[in-house]
């Protein structure tokens, strides 16, 4: 024999890609863990009553190459023309040095949500440029740090000027010239609420009906107006004026601030983020300054660290704002922080000189194309002022202008019956202006000889924006580069360690994966393209539709909602609509877990529904006995429950079946929350265990990255009963109304989870579940006896996390849970999720993305921890004076004077830290009640930083 056979699988057939330990790894974790293999590992975890019947089989799963292959067919059947639909949604020029630097670089998108400041310094100064930008092209004092689309964001508007409005009207007014989308998203959201929607031109408002209006800027169909009056006659009745404004716009228009707008909304989409068949793409909110407090999303400020340097920060209650949970002022958790930072580097990529440029070339491609237009007779509406869009009266020969202009190659917009609507934006070529006027019958040549603009005078902008030094620094690319590398050095995402997220499920989002987001036949289609040009995305969701269906057990799979809590608010919908289709409309109490996520219970509050906690048992399941006493109590009532599977407290409960069962049985539906399902695929389906509608984490079980908070995808999944009543679109139909602006959400990012289970199969994806599970349950035992885990199943396993309880150790040592994480950025790692859903302790998921060596580095650091404390509880440690509390340690520290009872090494390289690779935080450990003191949230004046240094 000239060679030894091997069995040896090369690392893309054995889904090493995703699955962290070798097989050798696994056995020696087995061993451990004490279990004979995987299987029985799994047995005992996983009650056999809830297991499913029959493994998931989708075929050969696909090697990278083939993936790629496959996908760029698909890709192919999506056809790219160029789209002047417009509608909110425009053609843009993502800079390159953006695209690679933050789109497709993983210290970007695989960045955590920044609730732990002091390793995530730069994607907040990001965010704050971010904030900084709205609110000077807004016009208005402070901004947060985005929301999930534009129409959602004026949802979200229209609730704060109902919370924040002194008038008690019940109406509120929307002007007509709103996109299409986003008057439907605020109808469905009006509705349960109890809040009357009024239609009409602007000038038709009556300020004394209603708490609040809102206009949109530029309209629909391209005019612009002073809303000054409006807002006026409102302030006067004591209701809240909201702006729907176009950024871009603003870069040329007076800002919604100075007509004396409360509150402006909008999409960043075309600040250089591809159109994406929908998303994602960062919507923005800005308001005055009296109502910050009832902002709803993220919002990053300025704070100090413990030696007074300046720090970022996400600030007041948005921190963790569905903690209120049925209090919150919104469901908003997981929003677009990525595309954020994409827009705002595109700001800092062009400064105010750039961005007017390129505004005022759109806007004079615009007036060309309306003068050639004119000149050959057709009537142009606004004939009085516009910015990049026009509307063309055709009568008969609508059908027969978009068909021309569609084979130039460009899509028109079909509006009413005899228009048709063009936009302009910052991609259009002159080429692109011959051939629209070519569909009109026009042959003429583009010329730009004098330049002429159709602003009305009283519109045109006089303030200044984006004064800041940071959209000031020289464009340089070497510059540019190294500023998007700095920032992305400061932060501690998945590219350089174990991001242990409880319910997060930080899993690999593997590389092949993600290529196909960035190909221009999923980027640069338009939501409102005509769907005989998007055949590849039509397949693609169909195709990952079905596959959810039979991981999930459901018979139907929306792809609107993109966020998680966007899912749940849409499965509630879709379970009112069904009450009420039965004549059950009066259905409105909803029961709830006391350790559910807090989207759940603010959810429910947004379709109208009251919540009835229930309370868990001491081993953490829920209480039973409990759940049927309210189910009894509510029955006349009961429009559902809301229960996490396995639960929050990482234990597949036993009892699930009967919660589903109790819950039907007094006229319910079961919600069943779909975050853990990583702990599920392949092994068991929400829809066996008697859920009615389930809502998936794309951004978490199927491989989105997180982004540093966003995007995220949260399709929902029900049962036969209840398809009819999924949400619906204008463009789309459906007798629902929509829940997001575009029909299937932030579709273009459906590939990345698309992608992961071609790529792993339904085996791989087993494999997956029980690998996530013999990590967590790997990580249980090396803590045994150094800390305990909180809640277990009966056989003592834990699911796909675990709670480890810090609890003590304040009383023992003086040590909180703080400490602890913050003590764990020195070892070189994220902090797992911090007291919840159990205050004062710490939920570690470590997926089964890491191998055995990331998980040692990580049980002995938190053991090392465990011996730093219980060297102070035994008096050999300063109780104020130690590592544990002077985490995190800086740069800085190591080379200042050192005058602490620990060795310098003992402070900076603990165990788990690398000596060479060592992760140093920028700041020191965040002061958080300094800056909600102190609220600041707009990059602050240079000058400050000396003041802070202080
Ligand atoms: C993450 C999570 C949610 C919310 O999902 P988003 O995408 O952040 O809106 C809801 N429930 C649970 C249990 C979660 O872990």
């Amino acid at each position: 024999m000239p060679f030894e056979p091997t069995d040896y699988l090369p690392y893309d057939f054995a889904n090493r890609r995703h699955i962290g330990p070798s097989p050798d790894e696994m056995a020696d974790m087995l061993e451990v863990v004490g279990a004979d293999s995987l299987g029985a590992l799994i047995d005992e975890t996983v009650p056999k009553s809830i297991r499913q019947e029959k493994p998931l089989d989708f075929g050969k799963p696909k090697s990278e190459r083939e993936l790629l292959w496959h996908m760029r067919q698909v890709a192919k059947k999506n056809e790219v023309l160029t789209t002047l639909i417009g509608q909110g949604y425009h053609g843009t020029v993502t800079p390159p040095a953006i695209q690679r630097n933050i789109l497709e670089n993983p210290a970007w998108y695989t960045a955590y949500t920044p609730y732990q400041p002091e390793i995530s310094q730069g994607r907040l100064e990001a965010l704050l440029n971010y904030q900084t930008m709205v609110a000077d092209l807004t016009g208005l004092e402070i901004a947060n740090a985005s929301l999930l689309d534009e129409a959602t964001a004026a949802a979200e508007a229209m609730t704060m000027a109902q919370r924040v409005a002194k008038s008690k009207a019940k109406a509120f007014f929307i002007d007509e010239n709103c996109h299409p989308q986003n008057i439907a998203v605020m109808r469905t959201r009006a509705e349960p609420l109890g809040i009357e929607v009024i239609v009409g031109a602007p000038e038709e408002m009556d300020a004394a009906q209603v708490f609040g209006a809102v206009f949109q800027y530029p309209g629909t169909y391209g005019h612009v107006r002073d809303f000054t009056p409006q807002m006026d006659a409102m302030h006067e009745a004591g209701a809240i004026g909201i702006v729907i404004a176009d950024p871009m716009a603003l870069c040329v228009l007076k800002e919604p601030g100075a007509m004396g707008a409360d509150i402006a909304v909008g999409s960043t989409q075309r600040f250089g983020v591809p159109m994406g068949y929908g998303g994602p793409h960062a919507a923005y909110m800005a308001c005055r300054d009296a109502y910050k407090r009832a902002m709803p999303g993220r919002l990053v400020g300025v704070s100090v660290d413990s030696h007074g340097n300046r720090a970022y920060r996400l600030a007041l209650q948005t921190r963790e704002q569905h903690i209120r949970r049925e209090k919150a002022t919104s469901n908003v958790c997981t929003a677009q922080a990525l595309l954020a930072v994409m827009a705002s580097m595109y700001a800092v990529f062009h400064g105010p000189k750039g961005l007017k440029a390129i505004a005022q070339r759109i806007h004079r491609k615009t007036v060309r194309l309306a003068r050639g237009l004119e000149e050959a007779g057709f009537e142009i509406e606004p004939a009085d002022g516009f910015f990049d869009t026009i509307t063309v009266e055709v009568g008969l020969f609508q059908r027969g202008v978009l068909q021309a202009a569609v084979k130039e190659g460009v899509n028109l917009r079909r509006v009413g019956k005899t228009k048709v609507g063009i936009t302009f934006d910052e991609a259009t070529r002159p080429a692109i202006i011959e051939a629209v006027w070519r569909a009109f019958g026009i042959h003429r040549k583009d010329e730009d000889l004098d330049p002429e603009y159709r602003l009305p005078d009283a519109l045109v902008r006089t303030s200044d924006y984006l004064t800041h030094d940071v959209f000031h620094m020289n464009r340089a690319e070497t510059e540019m580069m190294r500023y998007m590398r700095r920032l992305a050095d400061r932060d501690l995402a998945l590219d350089r360690a174990m991001i242990p997220l409880g319910s997060c499920t930080m899993k690999l989002n593997a590389a092949a994966e993600m290529m196909p987001i960035s190909w221009p036949e999923f980027s640069n289609m338009h939501p409102f393209a005509p769907v005989d040009q998007a055949r590849g995305y039509a397949e693609m969701v169909q195709d990952l539709s079905e596959k959810l269906c039979v991981i999930t057990g459901y018979d139907g799979m929306s792809m609107q909602p993109n966020s998680g809590a966007q899912g749940e608010y849409a499965g509630l919908l879709t379970i009112a609509a069904y009450h009420r289709a039965r004549g059950e409309g009066h259905r409105n109490i909803c029961l709830i877990p006391v350790s559910a996520h807090g989207t759940n219970p603010a959810s429910a509050q947004m379709v109208g529904w009251k919540v009835v906690p229930v309370k868990s048992a001491e081993n953490g399941d829920i209480d039973l006995e409990d759940f049927r006493a309210k189910a009894e109590q509510h029955a006349e009532n009961l429009a559902g429950c809301m229960i996490t599977y396995p639960s929050t407290h990482g234990v597949f409960e036993e009892t699930v079946k009967d919660v589903c069962k109790i819950t039907h049985d007094h006229g319910g539906q079961v919600y069943i929350d779909g975050a853990n399902l990583n702990a599920m695929v392949g092994l068991s389906r929400p829809g066996d265990l008697g859920g009615d509608v389930s809502h998936l984490n794309l951004h978490k079980t199927f491989a989105i990255p997180h982004g540093g908070g966003g995007p995220g995808m949260g399709p929902i999944g029900v049962k036969a009963h209840l398809e009819p009543y999924l949400p619906g679109h204008p463009e789309t139909g459906g007798a629902e109304g929509p829940v997001s602006a575009a029909p299937y959400g932030s579709a273009s990012i459906l590939a990345i989870s698309w992608a992961y289970v071609l790529l792993m199969g339904g085996e791989g994806m087993t494999q997956a579940t029980r690998v996530a599970i013999l990590n967590a349950n790997y990580i249980a035992k090396r803590l045994e006896g150094a800390y305990d885990v909180l809640y277990k199943g009966p056989t003592g396993r834990v699911a796909h996390e675990c709670i480890i309880d810090t609890r003590p150790f304040a009383e023992s040592a003086g040590v909180t849970v703080d400490d602890i994480a913050k003590r764990l950025i020195d070892c070189g790692f994220h902090a797992p999720t911090m007291s919840w859903p159990v205050a004062g302790t710490l939920m570690v998921e470590p997926t089964e993305s890491e191998t055995k060596a990331e998980l040692d580095r990580f049980c002995d650091a938190m053991l090392a921890i465990r011996e730093e404390i219980r060297a102070i509880e035994e008096g050999r440690m300063d109780p104020e004076n130690n590592a544990l509390k002077n985490a995190p340690h800086t740069m800085e520290d190591l080379v200042r004077d050192w005058d602490r009872p620990y060795s310098r090494e003992q402070g900076c390289f603990p165990p788990g830290a690398f000596r060479v690779d060592k992760y140093w935080p920028p700041v020191n450990r965040v002061d958080n009640a300094w800056g909600d003191r102190h609220l600041v949230c707009t990059c602050p004046p240079m000058s400050d930083y000396a003041e802070a240094a202080e």
